[in-house]
Parts: structure tokens; sequence; C-alpha cells
């Protein structure tokens, strides 16, 4: 009776089971079975007498001729892909950490030498732009400061990437990143826009849970291309991230009202060199995280997150104003508590003691930067 295992069965193949077998049964014990079949036809008819006579139930360890481990390696190395990374500082090296791990294939060029740390990450490191190029990876991924990145890209030798080359930027500012490339990349390049809502602090355990912002920018309609943008997008969703796909500018909104109000406040602290105390508060215990996340990324991120984003000054008066009018609270009850001990009584009996009114609350962000007019008497 014909009886194979359905894992030999996939192989439809009958070379392909052929080697299988010659593989799993040496020539000599197969021999008292199988005489020596005429040259020509070798393959076939001894593959053929090899299903009659046997019944091959189990696969164990895998070896190099091993189909099933070939082909189980193809089903992982379909999910991966090669990925260059350009910029290979802080947050280059945090993410590569993870795609090498994912076991995607990771290559890095920046401007300083970081090979002996690319070692030891197990990312092949290229001094030369050129040299990355030719290994024609299928993503180009920029981790360059926002700064930067207008020079980086245009030395890039753009003439060496396969024409279906898909660029991604990681910029903590998104239209000028989406700008850059439309007005830089030739029409065959894929573009995608990404903003991983965290760094090697905050996601230093993991990603779970973590934003993941994209929007993609230009993706050609090849089911090539489609495949190649939802693979990369997947290392991101497999650790956990929340996927949050929006256009470049909503993310620069957002960005600045929360994101650059976090490193602005983390950044005032810092400045007042706070340490911890013998009964710090929770409250106290979060604000010396924030200032630890903020203070570990470099001053030209911050300064890239106000020069870039056009959203930013707007959120610095706003904060300037909220600072102003809570001093102007605070003194304006220190005003009556002094009006009151220095004139109290007189004035009750005149009837001309108010108490004091709060400030009311900064018009919505967008609504202009002024303060509501002020009806209070401490004016
Ligand atoms: P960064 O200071 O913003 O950027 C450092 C990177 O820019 C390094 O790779 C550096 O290369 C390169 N670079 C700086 N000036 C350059 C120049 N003149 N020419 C060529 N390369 C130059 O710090 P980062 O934290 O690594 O951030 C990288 C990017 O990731 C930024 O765009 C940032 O907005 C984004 N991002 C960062 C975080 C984060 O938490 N850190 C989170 C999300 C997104 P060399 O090291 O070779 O000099």
């Amino acid at each position: 009776m014909l009886s194979i295992s359905p894992t030999i069965s996939k192989f439809s193949n009958l070379s392909d089971l052929h080697h299988l077998n010659r593989g799993r049964y040496s020539r000599h014990s197969l021999s008292h079975l199988v005489p020596p079949p005429p040259s020509t036809h070798i393959r076939n008819t001894k593959t053929l007498r090899l299903r009659h006579n046997f019944r091959i139930s189990a696969i164990d360890a895998a070896q190099p001729f091993d189909y099933e481990s070939k082909i189980s390696d193809h089903i992982a190395k379909s999910k991966t892909l090669k990925i260059a990374i350009v910029g290979f500082g802080n947050f280059g090296q945090f993410l590569a950490k993870t795609l090498v791990r994912q076991g995607h294939t990771v290559l890095a060029h920046s401007r300083t030498d970081y090979s002996a740390i690319a070692a030891e990450i197990g990312v092949s490191f290229y001094s030369n732009a050129d040299d990355i190029c030719e290994e024609h990876p299928e993503v180009i991924l920029l981790c360059t400061s926002i700064l930067s990145t207008d020079k980086v890209l245009r030395s890039l030798p753009l003439q060496r990437l396969k024409r279906s080359t898909l660029f991604v930027d990681v910029l903590s500012v998104k239209e000028f990143a989406k700008d850059l490339f439309l007005q830089i990349l030739p029409l065959d390049f894929d573009i995608l826009c990404t903003h991983p809502m965290f760094g090697p602090e905050s996601g230093k355990n993991s990603w779970k849970d973590l934003p993941f912002v994209y929007d993609k920018v230009r993706i050609g309609r090849d089911e090539s291309r489609v495949s190649r943008c939802e693979k990369f997008l997947d290392s991101f969703a497999r650790e956990g991230c929340i996927m949050k796909e929006m256009t470049c500018a909503e993310h620069d909104q957002h960005a600045a009202e929360s994101q650059f109000i976090t490193h602005t406040v983390g950044r005032i602290l810092e400045k007042l060199d706070l340490d911890s105390t013998p009964i710090n508060t929770k409250g106290y215990e979060r604000l010396l995280d924030l200032v630890e996340n903020t203070s570990s990324d470099s001053f030209e991120l911050y300064y890239g997150l106000f020069m870039y984003n056009k959203n930013a000054m707007e959120q610095l008066e706003r904060l300037d104003l909220a600072f102003e009018s809570l001093k102007k609270e605070l003194f304006g009850h220190l005003h009556e508590v002094l009006r009151k001990q220095l004139f109290g009584t007189k004035e009750r009996s005149l009837g001309l003691l108010q108490e004091p009114r709060a400030l009311s609350k900064l018009p919505p962000n967008g609504n202009g930067s002024s303060l509501p007019p002020q009806s209070d008497s401490s004016n």
C-alpha cells in the first residue's frame, strides 16, 4: 500500500522526494530493496519504488538537505526583510536590536563608524553609502536627526538602489519628512512615514501598548510592494504596538500638543536640577522619571521638534501664557489676603470687598494665543 506522511506528500516534485530520501537512508541500506535502475531514469524510478516500499511517518532532526526545515526556513524568511538603517545613532541602534531579533537582515550606515557596536547587535555596518546601497536592501530606514535628514537623503546614491525600494523614516516630525521624501525621491520609490511614539528609555523593556503612527504616503499597487510595506509595519504590530494610521499633518498637530509639551516641561525641570528626597510622592517620582526620559534624548532632537513642527511655537507661547496666568492667580489671592488684613474692616463695612476670582483656562489650541479678558479686581 502506498502510504506516505502528510509532510512528505507536500513535495509533489519527485526529484525533491528523491533527494530527501537519499539523504535519510544510505544507498547501502536501500540496496536490498531497490535494484540499480537504468542510469537515464535513475531519479524517477527510484523515487517511485521508494513510495511503494516505505512508509515514512516522522521527520526528526533537521539536516541541511531536509526539505521540511528548508520550507519552514522559507516561511520564516518570507516574513523578513533586508533593511538598511541610515543613521545608526541612539534610536537607529535601538530599533536594530528588535529587527535583528525578529530575523530581518539588518545593515547600517552612519557618519560615525559604529562597526563594533553593529557587530555586537548582529548588524552589518557599511561606512560607505555606495556599498550599502549596492547591497540592494528592500527597505531604507532613515533614523537620522531631524536637522540632518535633508543633507543625508540628498547624499545617498539613489541610482545604486533597486528602483522599487521602500523608504521609511522615523522622524518625530512628519510633515517635514513627507515633504522631503516627495521632493527628493524619484517616483519609483515607495514612501512610508512613521513615528514610533517611544524611545530607548520608554521602550527598553517592551513595545507592548506603545503607539506607532504611520502614513502610507506612496505605496505602489503591486502586490509585492503592498506586502513589503505590511511586513515592515508588522515588525511593530507583532511587538504589541498600538498601530495608528493618520496623516502626517494630524500627527504634527497631536505631537505638538503632547510630545513637544512633554519634552519642554522635562527640559525646564532638568534645569532645576531636581533631587530625589526621602519623602518623594508618586507625582514627584513621575516628574523625576520625566526628566530622566527627556534628558536622555539629544538637544538636537528637541530642537528639531520645535523647528520643524509648525504647531510647536503656538504650544510654547501657550505654555508661557499659562505659567504667567497661574502666577497671576496666585499673586491675586495673595494680594486679596494682604488687602483684607490692611483694609478689611473698613471696606467690608462699605460693601467694597469682593472674593478673588480664579482666572479661566486658556482658549483651546488653534484659537489664538491671547488670554481671555480678565474682570478680576486684582488686575
Ligand atoms: P538624534 O540626535 O535626533 O539623531 C542622531 C542620528 O543623526 C545619528 O545617527 C547621527 O549620526 C545622525 N546625524 C546627526 N547629525 C548628522 C549629520 N550632520 N550628518 C549625518 N548624520 C547626522 O538622536 P536619535 O535619538 O538617534 O534620533 C534619531 C531619529 O529618530 C530622529 O529623527 C528622531 O526624531 C527619531 N526618533 C527618536 C526617538 C527617541 O526616543 N530618541 C523616538 C522616535 C523617533 P552619527 O551618530 O553617525 O553621527
